[in-house]
């Protein structure tokens, strides 16, 4: 059997860079002299080709332009290559991982992003074995299969499902976290992937993907003392499409007449509200056990169950490029779409 051929797409971020010898800062190398950095490489029995997507970014920059050119290069390469790998930097890697997983449809091969808390070109780096083992678990085939076919996340010896992780940590190389979902696969001694928690969609269901995403979309965190003036600000934005709300809890909010006048209106006027929790640690929004939730479900908020944030802002960029109808939108963003949300 010839070796897998895995494309590395390189978009910018921490990972790749390297001390200076001059001026001893911090600057981006050149990934095709990725041999010098990386000279284990070549025990990987994968055919490895390096792309750069220009211009490189700190992942500050990302928006849903910069994520579906990436769509863009994961389709228009599919058939060529039997796994992708993306270094990316770590700040939103989380929200790049969600928007790729709805981009990409009826995936059926490995997308795996990574990157670093410490730059390849440094003596500590954990860049060196996140990429070489990112590019391993892209090239894992069994029987002729590919054993990951969905936007994983891998750092720090744990594969995670991208689109069920935040950034939790700006210092440890432990840098993700996944607080629904368990970790899909672990690289200790041995790689051992967790098989059934692995996503597969339907066999022979033709990969497609999508160019569209509307970035009409606020984030608002409830607090304690929010301002009526604020909310009604927000909600009164031109051009704003729908709203991710991180309330408290399970799913609670204020419940003063101003505060539910505020998204009852916006509801009325075909605003998407899409309910989520601050709680970061796990669990999700169950708009049915207090009082305060239920009054959101009855204006018509959307519950985002056990979603991350950055998944349920990224589905509704999504999922607003697709449609224009609000409530096809309601339909579709309750629905679990690439195992981003625990439906039972
Ligand atoms: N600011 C960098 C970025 O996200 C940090 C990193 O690469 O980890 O691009």
């Amino acid at each position: 059997m010839s070796n897998r051929k895995i494309l590395v797409i390189y978009t910018g971020g921490t990972i790749g860079m390297m001390v200076d010898p001059d001026s001893k800062a911090l600057k981006p190398f050149e990934f095709k002299n990725i041999h010098q950095q990386l000279p284990m490489l070549h025990l990987i029995e994968a055919d490895i080709t390096f792309q750069d997507m220009l211009p490189l970014i700190d992942s500050s920059d990302t928006n849903p332009d910069f994520w579906v050119r990436l769509a863009k290069m994961v389709g228009e390469n599919y058939d060529k290559y039997d796994g992708f790998v993306i270094l990316h930097g770590t700040d939103t890697m989380a929200y790049t991982a969600s928007a790729l997983s709805f981009l990409l449809d009826n995936l059926s091969k490995p997308v795996i992003l990574t990157g670093a808390q410490l730059p390849l070109g440094v003596i500590r780096t954990d860049g060196r074995r996140n990429i070489l083992n990112a590019i391993a678990i892209a090239a894992e085939y069994v029987d002729d299969k590919p054993v990951i076919q969905e936007v994983c996340i891998y750092f720090q010896n744990n594969l995670y499902r991208g689109n069920r992780t935040y950034k939790d940590n700006a210092s440890r190389f432990n840098a993700f976290y996944s607080p629904n979902y368990p970790i899909i696969a672990e690289v200790n001694t041995t790689a051992e992937f967790h098989t059934n928690l692995l996503h597969y969609e339907a066999p022979g269901a033709p990969f497609r993907y999508y160019t569209r995403m509307d970035s009409h979309v606020a984030l608002i965190k409830i607090y304690p003392g929010i301002s009526v003036e604020f909310m009604r600000n927000v909600f009164n934005t031109p051009g704003l499409r729908a709203v991710v709300m991180e309330t408290f809890g399970v799913g609670n909010a204020p419940t003063s007449p101003e505060f539910t006048q505020i998204l009852h209106d916006a509801v009325s006027r075909g605003i998407v509200i899409v309910n989520v929790t601050q709680c970061k640690g796990g669990g999700g929004v169950e708009m049915d056990r207090y009082e305060t939730g239920k009054n959101l479900a009855d204006i018509g908020i959307t519950s985002g169950r056990d979603m991350t944030t950055e998944a349920a802002v990224t589905k509704l960029m999504f999922l607003l490029g697709q449609y224009d109808n609000p409530d096809d939108v309601r339909r579709e963003v309750a629905v679990s779409m690439r195992g981003e949300m625990t439906m039972e």
